[in-house]
């Protein structure tokens, strides 16, 4: 079968693992080998993603705090005609990153933009979670002010379904007490280093897994997922 070769002038957007690096597509591979630059939000970290599978392309650097110049740079390279592959750290370029702002710069300039799915650490946690999936809210990050947190935490007692929240492993002790008293009743899910050595997933009342927090710090990256108000009743924290 031939497959169809990359589009000039197209923002391809590639799925990279988000801890196993068994969890790249054949496709993400093939753009990354044919894309003229790779746009990275790390150019070390993707450089050691390209080196492990023997892909030589020029990075360009776009993190954070330079996006507004850098997506100039990514635009220009769209008006030359080059098809150029965006990768965040990890997961889907997009979600909760700041793939984000530079999708919505192309389309605006009138370029074309192509998903290359793959590894999301949003939908690894709530496809295993137990939890419902015929709805959920994303909530990504909170943010970080503490009133602001909880005035979000509030509104979001109203929505239906399993919400799910993305979270720093620094704040996850003050985001369990903060879900013990807004959502004291409600089954939480912790999804901890997903697609990694040491994945787990906890399940519980807030409290619970506070406890289980007391006893053995958790290290590692987090989704917090809350179940809704008819979700089935937490089995034991594990
Ligand atoms: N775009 C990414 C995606 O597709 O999931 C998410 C980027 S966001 C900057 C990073 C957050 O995703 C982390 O703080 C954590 O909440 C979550 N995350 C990423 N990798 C994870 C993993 N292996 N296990 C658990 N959570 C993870």
């Amino acid at each position: 079968m031939s497959l169809p070769s990359l589009q000039p002038g197209t923002l391809y957007l590639v799925a990279t693992p988000i801890g196993n690096l068994e969890d790249i597509t054949l496709r993400a591979l093939r753009v990354l080998r044919e894309c003229d630059v790779v746009a990275a939000e790390d150019t070390r970290r993707t450089g050691q993603l390209l080196k492990h599978f023997e892909i030589r392309k020029p990075l360009l650097s776009y993190f954070q705090f330079n996006e507004a110049r850098r997506s100039e740079e990514i635009l220009d390279r769209l008006g030359r005609g080059e098809k150029v592959a965006l990768v965040t750290d990890a997961g889907t370029p997009g979600i909760s990153d700041p793939g984000e702002r530079v999708v919505r710069a192309a389309l605006a300039a009138g370029w074309r933009v192509e998903p290359v799915p793959g590894a999301c650490a949003l939908v690894a946690a709530l496809t295993a979670s137990g939890l419902s999936t015929d709805e959920f809210h994303f909530v990504g990050f909170l943010p970080h002010k503490s009133g602001q947190r909880r005035k979000q935490l509030e509104l979001l007692a109203a929505v239906d379904g399993t919400l799910v929240f993305y979270e720093s492993p620094y704040r996850i002790e003050k985001l369990l007490g903060e879900l013990a008293e807004v959502f004291p009743a409600r089954t939480v899910v912790l999804a901890r280093e997903l697609t990694k050595k040491f994945e787990e997933f906890l399940r519980g009342t807030p409290a619970e897994l506070q406890a289980v927090i007391e006893q053995r710090a958790l290290k590692g990256e987090f989704v917090v997922m809350v179940g809704g108000e008819d979700s089935p009743k937490p089995g034991s924290a594990r």
